[in-house]
């Protein structure tokens, strides 16, 4: 059976309140938790998860999720089944990065697929504090997405916190894939 690419769905939002199978959190590489989507999450979603965070710190990542990777916890008390936490790289103006930060979106859906999910819900990732162009970071999103077949995942949701980012994101789906 050919594998046909998730649907991709805009929404503007707060990542925290999605109903999905599994959320994604633009996290740190010490997984501890940090400020923007991943303080959001760790707020919201309680001590369960940075639990989990410590766990894997010790059992796999003592030297932090390197840059581009994922892996799964708890979404603790969110209105998912799952964390997926990946960490975006930094935007740098003397190196292209870009495939570390398509690299976040394939590695996170494959975990979700493996999950089992059908919806995942993105944020933008590295457009905040790592500093990445809105509409750069929204046009490796869609086509990273576009290229991958992940059965089980139907739907990939992503969240947009402003009304720039959603233009962002709404344009790059608009160009030609
Ligand atoms: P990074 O460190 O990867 O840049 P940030 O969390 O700082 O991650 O920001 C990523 C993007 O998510 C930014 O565009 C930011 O405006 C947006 N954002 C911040 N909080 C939320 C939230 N609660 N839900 C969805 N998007 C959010």
């Amino acid at each position: 059976m050919t594998q046909t690419a998730p649907t991709v769905t805009l929404v503007r939002g707060d990542i925290t309140e999605q109903r999905a199978d599994a959320i994604v959190n633009a996290a740190n590489s010490s997984l501890l938790g940090g400020g923007g989507v991943d303080g959001a999450i760790h707020r919201k979603g309680g001590p369960e998860i940075l639990a989990e965070c410590r766990a894997l710190r010790a059992s796999h990542y003592g030297k932090g999720l390197p840059t581009g990777q994922a892996v799964a916890t708890t979404a603790g008390r969110l209105g998912a089944e799952h964390v997926i936490h990946t960490v975006g790289p930094v935007h740098s103006t003397s190196e292209d990065r870009s495939a570390l930060l398509a690299s976040c979106y394939r590695e996170s859906l494959r975990v979700a697929a493996e999950l089992g999910a059908r919806t995942v819900a993105f944020p933008a990732i590295s457009t905040g504090i790592y500093g990445w162009p809105m509409g750069d970071g929204a046009r490796i999103a869609v086509r990273t997405v576009r290229e991958a077949a992940v059965a089980p995942v139907e739907e990939v949701r992503f969240v947009l916190f402003d009304d720039s980012a959603y233009a962002a994101f709404e344009s790059a789906l608009q160009s030609p894939a």
